[in-house]
């Protein structure tokens, strides 16, 4: 039987808690589901992988792919920072026989159903607060004050965003975000097989 591959979109502000969820998801589940690793543009935090977390590139090479149409969606997250879903990533996981799991800002997530509707289950992951945003940023200790500035003025754009998704989860204790994504991408998975 041919493999139907979906796509499951988790979107929402930095420091909501997606990538943790994606994580726990990805390593409960690795035969079922892959990740989609994106380029990006800005510089590689301590602990990340290139090829793993993201294909870290220059400008001009991000630039080049973008000319050559090899992006699905890209997106100036940041004044200065491209981040795109590269076509290459969804084949290479629907070949292996894996749904792709997104961890990409909201007017990407919004483009990928867009693309590919039907196909698609969009996640928005909140923070309980704007306040405890701010708390678990600063925790993550990867922002310097403009880094940190920017991404809270962007969350409350992207909060105003999230009745367009088809699910939102608001991540107020992380074992029950996960359990609950777990549970509507399972829910989903069976009625579109
Ligand atoms: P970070 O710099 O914290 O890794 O990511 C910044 C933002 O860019 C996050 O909201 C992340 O989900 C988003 N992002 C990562 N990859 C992509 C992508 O391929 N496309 C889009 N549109 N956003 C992305």
């Amino acid at each position: 039987m041919e493999f139907n591959g979906k796509l499951i979109v988790f979107s929402g502000p930095s420091g909501s808690g997606k990538t943790s969820i994606v994580k726990a998801i990805l390593s409960k589940y690795p035969d079922m589901f892959g990740f989609s690793v994106s380029a990006t543009t800005r510089v590689k935090r301590e602990g990340e992988e290139d090829g793993k977390s993201y294909y870290f590139i220059s400008k001009e090479e991000f630039k080049k792919k973008i000319e050559n149409g090899e992006f699905i969606e890209w997106e100036e997250v940041y004044e200065g920072l491209y981040y795109g879903t590269l076509k290459s990533e969804i084949q290479r996981l629907h070949q292996l026989h894996k749904h792709v799991l997104f961890d990409i800002d909201v007017e990407g997530g919004l483009n990928i159903k867009k693309l590919y509707k039907d196909r698609v289950l969009t996640i928005f992951v909140m923070p309980p607060s704007i306040e405890d945003l701010k708390q678990r940023l600063k925790l993550r200790r990867t922002e310097n004050e403009e880094s940190f500035n920017k991404r809270v003025d962007k969350a409350s754009k992207e909060i105003e965003k999230a009745i367009f998704f088809d699910n939102i989860i608001v991540n107020d204790h992380l074992e029950n975000a996960i359990q609950k994504s777990e549970e509507k991408i399972m829910e989903f998975l069976k009625e579109k097989q």
